[in-house]
């Protein structure tokens, strides 16, 4: 008899269903317990997941999942790949871990960006020449042993070979032309050894995750790809290894695991729902076990599991073995939907946390093993829930769905930019080099203390409503003072850029406890779009003319844009995102209309999220953007000419989208570009970007002060490559996250070096 995976998840949250995590971490990080204390913590919320996912009858339990900040860093970890400036700073293991994830004094973090398409972020790992691999950290073996000792026999998770070095990035001082992929062969006989010691220690299974498959891979990528599990199939000594490709499908990379000596493949039937006709006419799928990816790992809605076991059917000849798993790790979603007892009764019951995920897998499992007959009960429910949702008359509106179907082209466009800029010109009247910021200022406790006492009762909206204030002629006054040109209200009322629009919508739930990991510590409560999205009344009018009554210069209204709504929240599987888009689109212009009624004559609409949602294959580029572009369009048009609109991008690699932010028409767009100090510039200026730019002279991320000289040579540097009439100058963004003395001397600067250049103009 072979022994088969069977059902399965293929990761889970490890924060913590209270972020028992989240706490601990910040604890130790603050001295204020001990290394031991953390790691009991850990040990614990280890112990319960093995458990919990035993108990509820999966067949084959994820193990290693487990991490104290990334999993990515702890691969670096594992495999000895530790820059030289962590392992000088002569710390013990674990504080060394938690320099290259935060930092310390002396020595910044690793970088860290988008795990994939995801709102999870990772450490990038450098990797030179030099980097010699070995098993420097045998956590994934003592993990085994422990869950083991448990009594629950796990499958080790691992990033694979492949998808590691293609994260990573070459060392500083690597020859050019260096890539980390240079490094594959070194590093897989590591891998070699890692598995041999897993298999001496009783796993029967490991897992490999490889999805950076799902993006596009050269031939030479996925050549490495080839030889690398070629390699590792052929070891005498080693587990049965499961390959997990996700958040997309493996395209070319299929056919070649397919051909490889592993047992068993993982692929995403969600996010790659296209590749079932690729899975069956994949020959190597013959022999190997296919874990069929059935159960969303990145929503929250419940399955429609008599789909699912359509689609498990028409797979059930292309494998020697179809099993079924979430399409990838539960990672990206909540713990548990029991723990919601504020959300809607209704719309909760469409719903499904990772715990329900769980279940749902288990009950599939069940399904495709004994007949259908064995789960009736559980189908039946699902089916009740699936049906309940489609036909809920609370989804839909048709008010918004008429207006959106009288919707025309025109609808999306403004008046040609010449004529605007002039008309805005007349109406701002303001200086060359204009200055503004991004539109928060430091949240002090004051403000947070204040809205946690509105949300525990303990002071009333009046009250709130009055210390908000407070607040805003604060920052008002300080602008002023400072002598910036266009002022903002510094959003002290917005607990999250898209959490706060969220809340006065139509179809959208908040939840009490759905936290999502976004990096280390760091969670996020996504929002749930349920339903047809509309803005009943206006959201942020009031705030924005009071701040505009404090002062004779304008003042920014300040919005978050329908990609970024999108982005952030868990979004309605049931309808085309595009269309999902324009409903939020149509809400968002609604409040620029409004605040354009009441006086405000420049509105800013971020849009940091427009290259976070692009698409990992190419090919599906272009039908994203222009369903993106379109919906900022929406959202910005059928104003005066003279009203301005602003918006801004938090990154300067644009890429392949940069195309896309010449297309989103707006009058001035801010951007990040002190790091890279202003190329971003060229960049537009090869597309023909001809519209109001705003580069940051001042990077938040740093908590260095610029002089005025520096700022004053940035500028000299913007002025190079943007004539003087397109130039803005503002900060990058991120204000809220620094303090107000560092804040208001960096502004300070800012202004004194833009009166330095101005006369020179
Ligand atoms: N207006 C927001 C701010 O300044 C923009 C935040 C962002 O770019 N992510 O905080
Ligand atoms: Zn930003």
């Amino acid at each position: 008899m072979t022994s088969k995976i069977g059902s399965t998840v293929l990761g889970y949250p490890r924060i913590g269903p209270k972020r028992e995590l989240k706490r601990a971490l910040e604890s130790y990080w603050a001295s204020k317990s001990s290394a031991d204390e953390l790691r009991e913590v850990a040990r614990r919320l280890r112990t319960d997941t093995w458990k919990q996912l035993r108990d509820a009858g999966l067949d084959s339990v994820p193990g290693n999942t487990f991490s104290y900040y990334d999993q990515v860093l702890d691969t670096a970890v594992t495999f000895g790949a530790v820059p030289d400036r962590y392992r000088k700073l002569g710390l013990n293991t674990l504080d060394t871990y938690f320099a290259m994830a935060r930092g310390v004094e002396s020595t910044p973090p690793l970088e860290m960006t988008k795990w994939f398409d995801t709102n999870y972020h990772y450490l990038v790992p450098e990797i030179g020449p030099d980097t010699t691999f070995s098993i420097a950290d045998r956590t994934p073996v003592e993990s085994f042993r422990e869950a083991a000792d448990l009594g629950v026999t796990t499958r080790p998770v691992l990033v694979g070979p492949l998808t590691f070095l293609l994260l990573s990035k070459p060392a500083e001082g690597a020859p050019e032309g260096f890539e980390p992929l240079d490094k594959l062969d070194e590093l897989v006989d590591v891998y070699a050894e890692l598995l041999a010691e897993l298999n001496k220690a009783g796993a029967e299974w490991v897992q490999l995750d490889e999805p950076a498959f799902a993006a596009d891979r050269s031939a030479a990528e996925l050549d490495a790809l080839k030889s690398a599990y070629q390699k590792l199939g052929s070891l005498a000594k080693r587990p049965k290894l499961l390959v997990a490709g996700y958040f997309g499908d493996l395209g070319e990379a299929l056919g070649v695991l397919g051909a490889s000596p592993v047992e068993a493949l993982s692929v995403d039937l969600v996010a790659g729902g296209s590749s079932v006709d690729r899975l069956t006419s994949t020959q190597g799928l013959k022999d190997k076990e296919l874990v069929a990816g059935l159960v969303d790992g990145r929503n929250i809605w419940r399955t429609d599991l008599d789909k699912a076991l359509a689609t498990a059917a028409t797979l059930l000849g292309s494998a020697r073995e179809v099993s079924v798993g979430t399409s990838c790790s539960l990672l990206h979603v909540p713990y548990d939907v029991e723990a919601e007892t504020a959300i809607d009764p209704q719309v909760k019951s469409w719903l499904a946390f990772a715990a329900q995920k769980v279940d749902e897998v288990v009950t599939l499992g069940k399904a495709l093993a004994q007949g259908q007959d064995a789960v009736s009960k559980e189908l039946a429910a699902a089916r009740a829930a699936v049906a309940d949702r489609a036909g809920a008359e609370r989804t839909h509106n048709s008010a918004v769905r008429d207006r959106i179907g009288a919707l025309k082209p025109q609808d999306a466009r403004r008046s040609e930019y010449g004529t605007r800029k002039k008309a805005q010109e007349d109406a701002l009247g303001l200086p060359k080099l204009p200055t503004t910021t991004i539109g928060s200022f430091p949240q002090t406790t004051d403000v947070r203390k204040a809205r946690a006492a509105l949300t525990n009762g303990s002071i009333d909206q009046a009250t709130y409503k009055q210390r908000m204030r407070d607040e805003i002629e604060r920052v008002i006054r300080l602008q002023e003072d400072l002598g910036l040109d266009v002022l903002v209200h510094g959003e002290p009322e917005r607990n999250d850029m898209v959490q706060y629009f969220s809340e006065y919508m139509e179809g959208f739930v908040s939840t009490a406890n759905g936290w999502v990991q976004s990096y280390g510590s760091r969670c996020v409560r996504p929002p749930i779009l349920f339903g047809d999205v509309s803005r009943p009344k206006a959201i942020t009018v009031d705030w924005a003319t009071y701040a505009q009554g404090l002062t004779g210069k304008p003042v920014k209204g300040m919005l978050t844009g329908p990609v970024t709504i999108l982005s952030w929240s868990f979004v309605r599987d049931d309808q085309p995102m595009a269309d999902t888009a324009k409903q939020v689109a149509m809400a968002i212009r609604d409040e620029v209309h409004d605040l354009e009624a009441a006086g405000i004559g420049v509105v800013q609409v971020d849009e940091p999220a427009l290259r976070e949602l692009l698409p990992l294959r190419a090919v599906q580029h272009k039908e994203y953007l222009e369903w993106a572009v379109e919906s900022f369009r929406l959202a910005t048009a059928g104003i005066a000419d003279a009203t301005q609109i602003h918006t801004h991008l938090c990154y300067s690699e644009f890429g392949d989208v940069i195309n896309a932010i010449v297309d989103l028409d707006a009058d001035v767009t801010s951007i990040e570009a002190a790091r890279s100090r202003m190329e971003v510039l060229d960049d537009l200026n090869e597309v023909g970007f001809g519209r109001g730019v705003g580069p940051g002279v001042y990077d938040i991320h740093s908590p260095r002060v610029p002089e005025a000289a520096e700022i004053t040579d940035l500028l000299r540097a913007a002025l190079a490559a943007v004539p003087a009439e397109r130039l803005w100058v503002n900060p990058d963004c991120g204000l809220k996250t620094r303090g107000y003395a560092e804040v208001e001397t960096a502004l300070r600067n800012m202004i004194t070096a833009t009166k330095e250049v101005r006369p020179t103009l």
